[in-house]
């Protein structure tokens, strides 16, 4: 496997816990991010999947205050712990000390950022004002400076400063997105489905150099994506969310080797094998819930083909496994399953 899987794990930069996020209030309102617990470690590439719907873009707005209406955190903490002093709670911190944050410590990449660009702006103008905004003391020439060397960084030659938007190919409008979240240098960058709407090898091409340059500069991913075939390559660990909640994570490899969570295991064969064998295209039948009428007992029990007698009254919670660095919320490797598999063989040797 290329690009990342390597990192050790560091230090906690953001924790997630028990995050909680509707979308209107009251009966009528939409559950879309239910008891999350998730942590983003130093120099980590953590990426996130789960099909469209399951409430990827939710938690990552979520988590940074970034809901559009009718969104509302109804519950959790996020626990952000800056280059300098204690960790603070980003959910119940002033807006004023949470935009000074943002970009400067925590940027994000927004779902379809690229048609976000200013048409009638050039990427020069709008590279300068985001360094600008965070850091007025700078000379227009310096600014000017460090946009040059935030296009290199992306990839793009310095020559294309002068551009509007119109002028670049998708691709590179992604790139001029992904400058301005790391024009300020920050510890943790957000990116939901940056690279969707390119085609694959520029998606691959986009991420390997984000892979590179998280090595060089020595920030955090949180990367959101439905194609697992992505994340399993460039992340160091990933997440899988099934109607708002996280159902499996674990390291990118160890996930890819052996996924534990019967959905995790469709996303898996819904792509083709990276290395080694063929394997079987099955896919996931049935479609996601509505989340307006979340199934009883395990979200996922009328799609699993696993289910068995707990799982269409009971919710597995999510467990971690043995001393590894994985958590499922399954009742197959749950400890309350072990127990009574135990006890089925107990009764069987008496
Ligand atoms: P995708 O892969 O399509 O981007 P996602 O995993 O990011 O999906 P979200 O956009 O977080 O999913 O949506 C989660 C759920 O919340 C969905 O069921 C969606 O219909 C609902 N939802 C999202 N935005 C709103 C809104 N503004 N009002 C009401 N419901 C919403
Ligand atoms: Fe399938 Fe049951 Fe596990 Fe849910 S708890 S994923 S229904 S086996
Ligand atoms: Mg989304």
């Amino acid at each position: 496997m290329s690009g990342a899987n390597r990192q050790p794990q560091g230090e906690p930069v953001l924790e997630i816990r028990d995050l909680n996020v509707n979308y209107g209030l009251g009966e009528e309102g939409v559950h879309a991010v239910r008891d999350v617990n998730l942590t983003l470690h130093r120099g980590e590439v953590l990426g996130l999947a789960g099909e469209s719907g399951s409430g990827k873009s939710t938690l990552a707005y979520g988590m940074l205050r970034l809901l559009p209406p009718p969104g509302v955190i109804t519950g959790g903490s996020v626990l952000y712990h800056p280059r300098d002093g204690e960790p603070v709670d980003l959910l119940t911190l002033s807006t004023s000390r949470l935009r000074g944050f943002r970009w400067s410590e925590i940027a994000i990449v927004f779902q379809g950022a690229m048609n976000s660009l200013n048409p009638v702006h050039t990427v020069a103008t709008q590279l300068c004002d985001v360094i600008a905004a965070h850091e007025p003391r700078t000379t227009r020439s310096a600014r000017v400076a460090r946009a040059k060397d935030l296009l290199k960084l992306v990839g793009i030659n310095s020559d294309r400063l002068g551009s509007y938007p119109h002028q670049l190919s998708g691709g590179m409008r992604q790139r001029v997105m992904i400058a301005m979240a790391l024009a300020l240098e920050p510890r943790v960058v957000v990116m939901d489905e940056p690279t969707t709407a390119l085609d694959v090898v520029m998606q691959r091409q986009i991420l390997a150099q984000l892979v590179e340059l998280r090595e060089r500069i020595g920030f955090s991913v949180l990367f959101i994506t439905h194609d697992l075939s992505l994340l399993v390559e460039f992340s160091d660990r990933i997440a899988i969310m099934y109607g708002g909640r996280i159902v499996e994570s674990a390291p990118a490899a160890e996930l890819y080797r052996q996924s534990l969570h019967p959905y995790s295991d469709g996303l898996l064969h819904s792509f083709p094998a990276l290395h080694g064998p063929r394997r079987e295209l099955t896919g996931i039948p049935g479609s996601p819930p509505d989340l307006r009428a979340m199934p009883t007992g395990c979200p996922f029990h009328p799609r699993c083909p696993r289910a068995f007698e707990p799982c269409d009254d009971q919710m597995p919670a999510l467990t971690p496994q043995g001393d590894r660095d994985r958590e499922v919320a399954c009742w197959l490797h749950s400890e309350r399953s072990l127990r009574s598999e135990h006890r089925s063989r107990t009764e069987l040797a008496e």
